[in-house]
């Protein structure tokens, strides 16, 4: 069976894609507003503003421990991880570490 190594392509692809949107995050500084959202409810929403000032909504859930994220760009609405999705997780992740103080 192929089945295996067609999941394993996926990851691959995925940590391409993760890694373009990392170095692209580090090149566009992108403006990051927390918009909402509490500790106690599972989805928080962020205004993301790229240098270019287009906008974007980002929005993270917790599922099982694990932090999903959704970006409204066209790169977001297609399920690829785009460069705003890691400015606001970066954003998200300080905020919980205030927050957890
Ligand atoms: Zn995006």
């Amino acid at each position: 069976m192929s089945g295996s190594k067609d999941i394993q392509t996926e990851a691959k692809q995925m940590t391409k894609q993760i890694e373009r949107a990392a170095a692209k995050a580090k090149a566009n500084k992108c403006r990051v507003k927390f918009l909402g959202g509490r500790t106690y409810l599972v989805i928080r929403t962020y205004l993301v503003i790229t240098p270019q000032a287009h906008k974007y909504t980002v929005r993270f859930h917790m599922l099982d421990g694990q932090r999903y994220g959704v970006c409204n760009c066209k790169a977001g609405a297609a399920n690829m991880f785009c460069y705003h999705l890691i400015g606001a997780a970066i954003a998200d992740t300080a905020v919980q570490h205030v927050r957890a103080r």
